[in-house]
């Protein structure tokens, strides 16, 4: 087994570019994203982070980089610890800051969703990932400057009470963690709440949006985009649910 390409980098045709976790299983591990800017890089979450991301995508040891987590739950923030920088929403911090199976939803991690032993030791069963506390929290309306691309920050709670979306104006790119990918909504995890699921897809949905890189699987357009939020005001999609998952 070699630990030498635990992440895979492709880059996409907007100067954007995604990292998977080769080793976790498809339908678990999330998006991470990587914009490079002109005076720094952003990186949008952090996958479970389980062997140093910056070993693998040597640019990040290069580069100034801000990590910011769309919200803290284990397969997005795991990794944040890694960064210096680490930017997240006020409503999640304890979370961040002090880690536990249940309050990042770990304990839902399943044998299959790991697939190679990332270093000795490591159990599904109780891992947990290291304490990253926020070094800034940031709220609706807060902007995200790397010198050339400008980000502005959306709260979109409802699938946890400090999801974030960031939102790219000059483009129409938008990067939305949980609360919306081409799948399964997540909308009933001990701290979702449905009704302000639905209430944030809604203010989404009239966004003049072209490209959403989301939080799991692959990007879409704005047509696919109302689609599925349609799909999902109209009951489908729900985690309740059953049957549905997403591609890739
Ligand atoms: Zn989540």
């Amino acid at each position: 087994m070699t630990l030498s390409s635990w992440y895979r980098i492709r880059t996409l045709d907007d100067g954007v570019s995604r990292i998977l976790e080769a080793h976790v299983a498809a339908d678990w591990r999330c998006n991470i994203w990587h914009v490079r800017g002109r005076d720094r890089d952003l990186i949008i979450d952090t996958g479970l982070g389980l062997r140093p991301i910056a070993k693998d995508i040597m640019m990040l040891a290069e580069r100034p980089v801000i990590a910011l987590c769309t919200h803290s739950h284990h397969d997005h923030a795991g990794g944040l610890c890694q960064f210096k920088t680490r930017l997240g929403h006020a409503a999640e911090a304890d979370i961040f800051a002090n880690p536990t199976r249940e309050a990042t939803v770990a304990h839902l991690l399943e044998p299959r969703t790991v697939k190679k032993l990332p270093y000795d030791g490591f159990d599904v069963a109780d891992w947990c990932y290291q304490p990253a506390p926020l070094t800034e929290t940031v709220d609706d309306g807060d902007v995200i400057d790397l010198g050339d691309r400008v980000f502005q920050v959306l709260h979109f709670p409802g699938h946890s009470p400090g999801s974030i979306a960031l939102w790219e104006a000059a483009t129409g790119v938008i990067f939305t963690g949980d609360t919306l990918y081409d799948g399964t909504l997540y909308d009933h995890l001990y701290h979702s709440v449905p009704e302000q699921l639905c209430e944030s897809l809604r203010r989404l949905r009239q966004m003049p949006v072209s490209r959403v890189h989301a939080g799991h699987f692959s990007s879409f357009g704005r047509d696919r985009m109302q689609t599925v939020i349609d799909e999902y005001l109209d009951g489908k999609r729900s985690m309740l649910c059953p049957g549905q998952m997403g591609g890739d």
